[in-house]
């Protein structure tokens, strides 16, 4: 059977491939602690799945609105205005099966042949194969730990060609934990205005920071670099709602109708009863939010703290998100019973084999000198597979 040329361009999400990996070991009896999907190990809050269950027994389970039920929408609207002063109207608003379907249709909707989209890296994985399953090409900046991860205006300027169409942003990072403050975006929102590149941004992350830091939308910026933005976002992370599959864009009235029409031809709508649940999620209480960041917080200060200590890795301290990107290229070349350390690929099969840990390669996230560990997940097992980690990277000579 002859394929269409664009499935040859991608790999299966190998932070998706890490889970299942880990998933399998562990329906075999095998004892893996789980550091690779990034997903929220807590439970989805009780109002939200009683919304969900009234939702039902109501008989709300029939095909809504393509971009997504007026009521959800008003929800994602106040959320918007009340975090970020962003004022947006229904028809700017479309509701999608998770943010990943979200940026999926965006790349429809704007990307074709000969568009170049630029990706700081290290990136969320599923960015290039987005744009390159949309026939355009990915062209990856790198940022540098020393810069905190933050793309440089300059280094993004000096990228820009003629085909430029677009710049996804990702604050606070995947997988980093980068945030940008208002005075790092605002250089980067000027020479996107200077030469009319439209912002992806992707904010997915942005309840989830800690110390005190600020998540803010570069839309928020001014009214013409709202015109020139996509903000994404959805409830997977803030809410613990990864498999109720609803995220969202707001972004100018013409793109967003074309979303819309994609979705009407290819998905119809978001499942009733995820919007009905989405919806008491944006307009319920904080509190549950609040308290899955603190515990985040002391899980992540746990984690980097273990990992900085270890000899050879030394890791950044993230703002946000749920993971901790450690450098391990000091590491490579060392070896234990014949294996080889080349890269971080080698690593994190040997984590797995040797360490019964899952990790994701930082080469899948565009920087083959770290790895990726999440962390959420129990104290306990941060504990426990931080030093089998350790013991297993002691054995490398
Ligand atoms: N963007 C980033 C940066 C992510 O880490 C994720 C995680 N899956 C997504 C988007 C998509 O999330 P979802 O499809 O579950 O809404
Ligand atoms: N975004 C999460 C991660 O990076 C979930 C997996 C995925 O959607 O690729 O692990």
């Amino acid at each position: 059977m002859k394929l269409a040329q664009r499935v040859g361009r991608i790999q299966p999400s190998p932070t998706m491939a890490m889970a299942a990996r880990a998933k399998a070991l562990a329906a075999q009896g095998i004892d893996v602690i789980d550091f690779g999907v990034g997903e929220p190990d807590f439970d989805t809050p009780d109002p939200i799945k009683d919304a969900a269950i009234a939702a039902i027994k109501a008989g709300f389970t029939k095909y809504t609105p393509p971009s997504g039920t007026d009521e959800l929408k008003q929800a994602i609207i106040r959320r918007l205005e009340t975090d970020q002063g962003l004022r947006y109207q229904p028809n700017e608003v479309v509701v999608s099966c998770g943010a990943k379907h979200t940026l999926y249709n965006l790349a429809q909707a704007l990307f074709e042949h000969g568009d170049e989209v630029l990706i700081p890296a290290p990136y969320w994985v599923s960015y290039p194969d987005q744009v390159l399953l949309n026939d355009a090409g990915p062209v990856i900046i790198t940022t540098r730990v020393e810069d905190g991860f933050i793309l440089d205006p300059r280094q993004f300027e000096s990228a820009i060609t003629p085909r430029t169409k677009a710049l996804i942003l990702n604050s606070p990072s995947n997988p980093t934990g980068a945030g940008y403050t208002r005075g790092q975006l605002e250089p980067i929102a000027e020479v996107a205005l200077r030469h009319r590149v439209i912002v992806i941004s992707d904010e997915i992350y942005g309840q989830i920071v800690y110390d005190g830091f600020r998540h803010i939308s570069i839309a928020s910026l001014s009214p013409e670099m709202k015109a020139l933005t996509v903000v994404v976002d959805g409830v997977s992370k803030s809410y613990a709602m990864t498999g109720w599959r609803i995220g969202y864009a707001a972004g100018p009235a013409p793109l967003m109708t074309a979303v819309a029409n994609i979705q009407s031809q290819s998905t119809s709508n978001p499942a009733s009863i995820s919007q009905k649940a989405a919806v008491a999620a944006l307009n319920g209480p904080r509190a549950s939010i609040e308290r899955m960041v603190a515990e985040f917080a002391s899980r992540r200060n746990e984690m980097v703290r273990r990992l900085s200590a270890m000899p050879g890795v030394s890791c950044f301290q993230p703002q946000g998100a749920f993971y901790a990107f450690p450098n391990v290229g000091s590491l490579y070349g060392r070896r234990h019973n014949g294996t080889v350390i080349a890269g971080s690929q080698s690593l994190a099969n040997y984590l797995l084999e040797e360490a019964r840990i899952a990790v994701v390669a930082g080469a899948a996230f565009g920087d083959d000198r770290h790895i990726r560990l999440s962390y959420a997940t129990s104290l306990d097992k941060i504990r426990k597979g931080l030093d089998r980690m350790e013991a297993a990277l002691a054995k490398l000579k």
